[in-house]
């Protein structure tokens, strides 16, 4: 197995102690193996999973060409350029198909989602007819074929619809019924563990000392993971202190992966990242990005492991820029799940320096036709209202400088980052 630097030193331009966002993802990317493992899983509970299985039709949906209109079933060859006199001779219902065969110059009454009569091609609505007894007059200017849902037009027997590494949403769900499955196979879950490191962090519940704070990253962490569907487990708040650094993260290499947060930054990473090199492969980065500069990414035992920053807003941007991907990569998706990047017209200027990716917090917003974005206010780091009050990031990319009101600039939404 190749080590974790050896893979990283392949990515074009890897400079760790100024990482461009770009290259931390690739070289994250370059580490990265899929867990194995699957289970079978009731239709319901498929519900955000990953397939680990292509989904094959054995039955052509819809079975039969049947109506999509309400009207009557004819023979197209029937119709003239006139007005035609066509004789009904029963009804087809959804459910209830007329069981006859529909001779020259007869028709039959037919129902959205019928199966058409045999003889009969195409329905023509019942809008434009005029029956009378059991006489149904039909205008010239038909189409052939007209109004015809045709057997396996929406999914056909032997071809394959659905794909191993797709995630399972409500369409799938109802697409895969639809083909009368009741069982599938999926990914197992990835098994994700995080704590919180630093002396001055308290858990909710009990009382603030000076100088202290209530741990919420645990709490952002929580939010971010179960939108994600992997298995959470919440470790608690982990002291600065060596001993208990190391029992943390000797017992959250047994998942799939660890995130923590705080204890990376330059003042304090010096005795992590002797822990870290002892109980694995970690490295250590400056990302040019804010927030969110310092980063450590690596392996201990088969956990992969993100250290994140300690300030709550950087915790939050680090894990959608970073993490996200990496843990849907693991789980086994192999469909496009990036976050899109829609454009937007700034409303108002933003400073901004060349030389590091920003993502600052952003309300979008309607004005006439034209959808504009302004930064919610104070920046900071540690101002998790910003991030409560956006619901979008404003990613100012890498070479970018200073953005005039009125120039365009990019926007992920906050209500794609599942
Ligand atoms: P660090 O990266 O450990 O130096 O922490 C940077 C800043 O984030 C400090 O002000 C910490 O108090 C704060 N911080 C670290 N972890 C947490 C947490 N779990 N909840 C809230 N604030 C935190
Ligand atoms: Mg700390």
């Amino acid at each position: 197995m190749s080590t974790i630097a050896q893979l990283v030193s392949c990515v074009d331009g890897y400079d760790p102690e100024a990482l461009r966002v770009d290259k931390a993802r690739a070289a994250i990317c370059a580490c990265l193996v899929p867990v194995a493992g699957v289970e079978n899983v009731a239709v319901r509970d498929a519900l955000g999973r990953v397939l680990a299985q292509d989904i094959v039709p054995s039955i052509n949906v819809p079975g039969h060409d049947n109506s999509a209109m309400d009207g009557y079933a004819v023979r197209f060859s029937d119709l003239g350029e006139n007005e035609s006199s066509l004789k009904q001779i029963g009804t087809a219902l959804a459910g209830k198909p007329f069981h006859g065969k529909v001779a020259p110059g007869e028709c039959v009454r037919i129902m959205t989602g019928a199966v058409m009569p045999q003889g009969a091609d195409t329905v023509v609505v019942q809008e434009v007819c005029r029956a009378d007894g059991d006489r149904v007059t039909i205008p010239p200017g038909r189409k052939a074929g007209q109004n015809v849902r045709a057997a396996g037009e929406d999914l056909k027997a032997g071809v394959a619809v659905l794909k191993i590494g797709q995630q399972v949403r409500a369409a799938e769900l109802g697409l895969i019924a639809s083909l009368g499955i009741a069982e599938l196979r999926v990914r197992r879950r990835l098994r994700v563990a995080f704590f919180s490191t630093g002396d001055e962090l308290v858990s909710i519940g009990a009382a603030l000392k000076p100088g202290e704070v209530y741990d919420s990253n645990r709490y952002t962490l929580h939010g971010m993971l179960a939108r994600l569907g992997v298995e959470i487990a919440d470790m608690g708040v982990v002291r600065d202190d060596p001993a208990a650094l190391e029992r943390a993260l000797l017992l959250a290499s047994a998942h799939d992966a660890i995130i923590t947060t705080g204890g990376v930054s330059v003042g304090e990473a010096d005795f992590v990242k002797q822990l870290m090199a002892k109980l694995g492969e970690v490295l250590f980065w400056k990302i040019a990005m804010r927030p969110g500069r310092p980063m450590a990414f690596g392996r201990i035992g088969n956990a992969f492991l993100f250290g994140l920053p300690g300030n709550p807003v950087a915790v939050m941007v680090t894990f959608y820029q970073f993490v996200r991907d990496a843990l849907l990569f693991l789980s086994g998706r192999s469909d496009d799940f990036t976050i899109p990047l829609l454009q937007a017209q700034s409303a108002a200027a933003i400073r901004k320096v060349p030389g590091r990716t920003e993502y600052q917090r952003g309300i979008l917003f309607r004005e006439g036709n034209t959808w504009k974005v302004r930064t919610t206010g104070q920046q900071g780091s540690g101002v998790l209202r910003s991030m409560s009050e956006a619901n979008c990031f404003i990613v100012l990319e890498h070479e970018r400088g200073r953005v005039e009101a009125g120039e365009p600039v990019s926007v992920q939404l906050m209500d794609a980052l599942a």
